[in-house]
């Protein structure tokens, strides 16, 4: 492991410029020239956390931008280097990083502050989808994604005590967002007949939505992307379509939509016309700079495009 092993030769070049700043300088504190705290989140969802709760006193770098499909990507060179010259790691956990788990484990060995923010979350409010493995898309209930709230407020007032204050008051001014943000989502799924509350995805990632807003999900792919759908999942799909008049499927913007082009094309071999809704923001945001590009953004993106494509209304 080539990766690895670079990311030891890193460790140790870094453990060795940190004894000469101690000894140079007499000051052991690893942040940045202007004072703020170094974040490196891997997903653009954990970087918003952290941008809400750090605000001025940190500078967030998110490893996974837009269409970037967490459960596949694999550190660059330049990753390890910035996780090396990070204050603090910041990930989601339950192996949706599932490539880059040897270099958080290494880094975390480092003694490095790192925090799984999604592990967080109390047991009995996980899914799990076998006995070793756990749904790692717990961002899309929003009220669950708070624990990640938490989780990212007491890590940075740990890691500076100073500024708590300041993190406690950022963190509860976001939390009250997200409260009604949660009742939104609410009201716009209760605008869909239950019976018609069925959402068909590019693959398992919106579980947890499903339990919080009483919809029923099916995901062609599993809850990884690792595994890629077969024929068979296709045409299983198509039937349970046509058989219950689904209108309307959706592609992800972090996952190829030719598998989801190709349920709608045996749906439509059978006489029955089935639409693709707008993209949805699964395991990435949208660009920085626009709406989707903040957690609120896209969970409101994608309630506006389900329940518009559910009801047959224009988006
Ligand atoms: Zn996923």
């Amino acid at each position: 492991m080539t990766k690895l092993r670079l990311l030891r030769a890193l460790l140790a070049a870094a453990l060795a410029a940190a004894l000469f700043v101690t000894a140079g300088c007499g000051s052991a504190t690893s942040s940045s020239r202007d004072g703020t705290i170094r974040i490196v989140a891997t997903t653009g969802m954990v970087a918003d956390l952290a941008l809400r709760v750090g605000g001025g006193r940190v500078s967030v770098r998110a490893l996974m931008g837009p269409g970037i499909d967490p459960h596949l990507y694999k550190a660059s060179e330049g990753d390890l280097r910035r996780l090396e010259g990070a204050d603090v790691i910041l990930y989601n956990g339950f192996h949706l990083e599932a490539k880059m788990a040897d270099v958080l484990e290494e880094i975390g060995e480092s003694g490095r502050v790192t925090r799984a923010v999604a592990e967080s979350i109390p047991r009995d409010r996980l899914i799990a989808v076998s006995e070793s493995q756990v749904d790692p898309h717990v961002w899309f209930d929003v009220e669950l994604w708070s624990f990640a709230l938490r989780a990212v407020r007491d890590t940075l007032a740990t890691v500076d005590p100073t500024h708590a204050a300041f993190y406690r008051a950022n963190a509860a001014a976001y939390a009250k967002e997200l409260a009604a943000l949660d009742a939104w989502v609410t009201a716009q799924a209760s605008r869909v007949p239950r019976a018609r509350r069925v959402l068909v995805t590019a693959h398992d990632a919106f579980g947890y939505f499903g339990r919080a807003y009483g919809f029923e999900v099916r995901g062609l792919q599993g809850i990884s992307t690792v595994s890629e759908a077969g024929a068979r999942d296709v045409a299983e799909l198509a039937d349970v379509i046509v058989e219950r008049r689904i209108p309307v499927i959706f592609v992800e913007s972090s996952v190829s939509p030719r598998t989801i082009q190709a349920v709608q094309a045996a749906v439509r071999a059978q006489g029955f016309d089935v639409e693709i809704g707008e993209p949805l923001f699964s395991d990435a945001m949208g660009d920085a700079g626009t709406p989707e590009g903040t957690y609120p953004g896209m969970v409101r993106h994608n309630v506006r495009a389900i329940v518009s494509g559910l009801l047959g209304e224009a988006a």
